[in-house]
């Protein structure tokens, strides 16, 4: 690990200026925000994350959950994955995302986990933290290791098989985010609040992940030394009819191989309200919500979701020995849809 100094201011202006403090030299110090730590401190260990300077934003006043005026709940960035899932308000109104929460990986490792530092964890891909492979989302220049992607000519079972492509019909980066949390909230349409150098914004869930394009190095869309304080759920939270399914190598502890966080409305036996959010499956949570209208108005049944799982992976690409998830996807689509519905158990 390389030497790096250490600060932890109490209020968020303080940190972002501490972010943005300049070097001697007149460079922007590579500095990082440090929360949890469960996934900073490995990238450090493995010499994929170099900072000079952590700012530990664990002193910072976020770590609230509560109700919004429009009905909806404002989780604090830096409460934990546990706090959040265990808060009887999520349980009740966004089971949902309780449900996926806790289905992420392990009791600890969620007592540590904030809602911020879950949102940027980056990649498991093994040749992004092999730092003698080829890997175009490492590489920032000639000090980060050659360039190029070794998942594409080597072991990809665990990559993505959407939204790969480039503008120019290249693929440079085939990496999936590892995230659970990440796709309830895309499927509730969570907004997540930021504050920065110019102020506050706002960034819709569906806006806030990228896909890899020409520039595979950039998970999200957040600016150098923009914060997030808080995700913002709306107030509909589907608690009657949701499931998360997670098809992982190990029951418990495991990445998604495919997952997908599906929630509805019935009105009888008729779908009067569709989500479904793909996870494993690219460098973003997946949506395509014309997908979710073929369901508005039909009967809940296997044949109704086959439509939606056939339209959610058109694009599809396989690399390799992740192509078997095309078929594993549409398949936990329909099954996710009918334990969504009640149709069918959960396990
Ligand atoms: C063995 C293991 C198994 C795991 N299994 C799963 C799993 O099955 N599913 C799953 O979803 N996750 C899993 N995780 C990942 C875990 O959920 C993440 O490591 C965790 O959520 C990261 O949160 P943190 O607070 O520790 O972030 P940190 O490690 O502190 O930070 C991560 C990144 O987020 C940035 N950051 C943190 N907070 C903010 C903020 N408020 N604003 C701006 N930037 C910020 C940091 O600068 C850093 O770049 C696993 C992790 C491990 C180690
Ligand atoms: S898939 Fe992305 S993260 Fe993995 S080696 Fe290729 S460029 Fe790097």
């Amino acid at each position: 690990m390389n030497p790096f100094s250490y600060t932890r201011p109490h209020d968020v202006s303080t940190a972002v200026d501490e972010l943005l403090a300049i070097e001697p030299n007149g460079n922007p110090a590579p500095a990082k925000f440090i929360a949890g730590g469960t996934n900073l401190i490995d990238l450090m260990k493995e010499n994929v994350e170099r900072p000079v300077k952590l700012v530990d934003i664990n002193r910072l006043p976020l770590t609230t959950i509560e109700e919004l005026e429009d009905g909806g709940l404002r989780l604090g960035a830096l409460a934990t994955n546990a706090d959040t899932a265990y808060h009887p308000l999520v349980e009740q109104r966004y089971p949902l995302l309780s449900e996926t929460i806790l289905a992420g990986a392990s009791a600890q490792l969620r007592n540590m986990a904030t809602n911020g530092g879950n949102l940027f964890q980056r990649t498991r891909c093994y040749y992004f933290y092999d730092t003698s492979m080829p890997c175009n989302k490492r590489n920032t220049g000639p000090s980060e290791g050659p360039s190029g992607c070794g998942a594409l000519g080597g072991y990809n079972r665990i990559h993505a098989i959407l939204g790969t492509e480039a503008s120019d019909g290249n693929v440079h980066c085939i990496a999936t985010h590892p995230s659970d949390m990440a796709v309830a909230l895309a499927a509730l349409d969570a907004t997540i609040r930021v504050t920065g150098p110019n102020g506050d914004r706002t960034i819709p869930i569906a806006d806030f992940h990228r896909l890899p394009g020409d520039r595979p190095q950039q998970d999200n869309t957040l600016q150098h030394g923009e914060i997030v304080t808080a995700i913002d759920l709306p107030p509909k939270g589907f608690p009657d009819y949701h499931i998360y399914l997670k098809l992982r190598d190990r029951a418990s502890y495991a990445f998604a191989i495919v997952s997908v966080a599906a929630a509805l409305e019935l009105d009888g036996d008729t779908i009067t309200d569709a989500r479904i959010a793909l996870g494993g499956v690219a460098h973003m949570p997946w949506r395509k919500p014309e997908a979710e209208d073929l369901l508005i108005g039909k009967p809940a049944t296997k044949e109704t979701f086959a439509l939606a799982a056939e339209a959610l992976l058109e694009s599809a690409q396989g690399y390799g020995h992740n192509t078997f998830k095309i078929e594993l996807a549409k398949r936990a689509i329909v099954r996710a849809l009918g334990q969504a519905a009640k149709l069918e158990p959960t396990e």
